[in-house]
């Protein structure tokens, strides 16, 4: 089958097909996108190497649940052991034991097939298009945030950062308090926010300082001192973004404010099947490109242009 690949360059090539191990379904992958993480894989990030990409839509082709064969599903991407220390403790996505979809030690999904097991699966709502699903899997990284932090409507939250997820975030973020300001670089990127209501500022804009809720969501290890300056004493940090690149930061200003600092990765696929399907977190104006998969190597420099958002690969 076809795939693009990442061994130290990203190439289209010709790849075996995934076999599915007990448990495991076969997936016909219909779109997927590309996201800052695959980018961050080809330069270290995980030392992968393989079949890039975990965001997709695809139809099943074979289960060990046969119900399920035909039908058009999205998944989650941490594959897990069920025996570990942590899956005993209802942490799944901290698995000892796990594989993630196109991430640590399992292919991805900007191929033909893909394999997962059965029970990653959800199934996708019927109106919804295989290019709007792709975002099922960042849509729940933002809905991981309400999951770790209670918001009220009367929080203030500055969401740092306009790309892909930034965007998401003040999405959801925003369902939860109007009192809300997403930063960012691109005046074009800011507007698609602006149309639905969203606060938002320029980088260089002053922000007020003494938010209670900062999600850093840029994409550059520079984010994190920008919303540590932002926060209020005993306020919150939520950190989105994974870097290959190391941070050396003056960390006593968080330790005398009491700062919360949170990492925050994966998070619940129901909410953000149901806001995509409601329209209640509208990615499709997010959609700059799309390519079919043999453009692959095109597409994937295309992603790491700021002139788009989600570039969309067709399979
Ligand atoms: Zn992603
Ligand atoms: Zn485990």
């Amino acid at each position: 089958m076809r795939a693009l690949v990442f061994d130290g360059e990203v190439r289209v090539c010709d790849t075996p097909m995934p076999r599915p191990a007990p448990g495991e379904a076969l997936i016909k992958v219909l779109s997927a996108g590309i996201c800052r993480t695959d980018i961050e894989l080809t330069r270290g990030y995980m030392n992968f190497r393989g079949i890039l990409g975990h965001e997709f839509t695809g139809i099943v082709e074979q289960a060990p649940n046969t119900n399920l064969v035909g039908k058009r599903v999205v998944g989650e991407i941490n594959c897990v052991c069920h025996t570990c220390h942590y899956c005993l403790l209802e942490m799944p996505h901290h698995c000892l034991n796990r594989t993630v979809l196109g991430i640590h030690n399992r292919p991805g999904v900007f191929a033909e097939y893909a394999t997962l097991p059965e029970e990653n699966l959800h199934l996708a709502p019927g109106t919804v298009r295989d290019d709007v699903l792709v975002f099922a899997e960042p849509a729940a990284a933002a809905f991981r945030i309400p999951e770790q932090v209670p918001i009220h409507p009367t929080d203030r939250v500055v969401v740092l950062g306009d790309g892909k997820l930034g965007q998401l975030v003040a999405q959801v973020l925003w369902l939860h308090t109007k009192n809300l300001v997403c930063v960012g670089k691109h005046e074009w990127k800011l507007a698609l926010l602006r149309k639905l209501g969203i606060g938002i500022a320029h980088a260089n804009d002053p922000i007020e300082h003494g938010a209670d809720i900062v999600v850093e969501a840029t994409g550059s290890h520079e984010g994190l001192a920008r919303a540590l300056e932002l926060v209020r004493p005993e306020g919150v940090v939520i950190l989105k973004t994974t870097t290959t690149h190391p941070t050396a930061l003056e960390l006593s200003r968080p330790v005398i404010n009491e700062v919360t600092i949170i990492g925050s990765r994966c998070g619940p696929f129901r909410p953000a099947l149901e806001a995509l399907s409601m329209g209640t977190v509208e990615v499709r104006p997010m959609i700059s490109e799309t390519y079919e998969l043999r453009d692959g190597e095109h597409a994937f420099r295309r992603a790491q242009s700021s002139e788009v958002i989600k570039v969309v690969l067709h399979i």
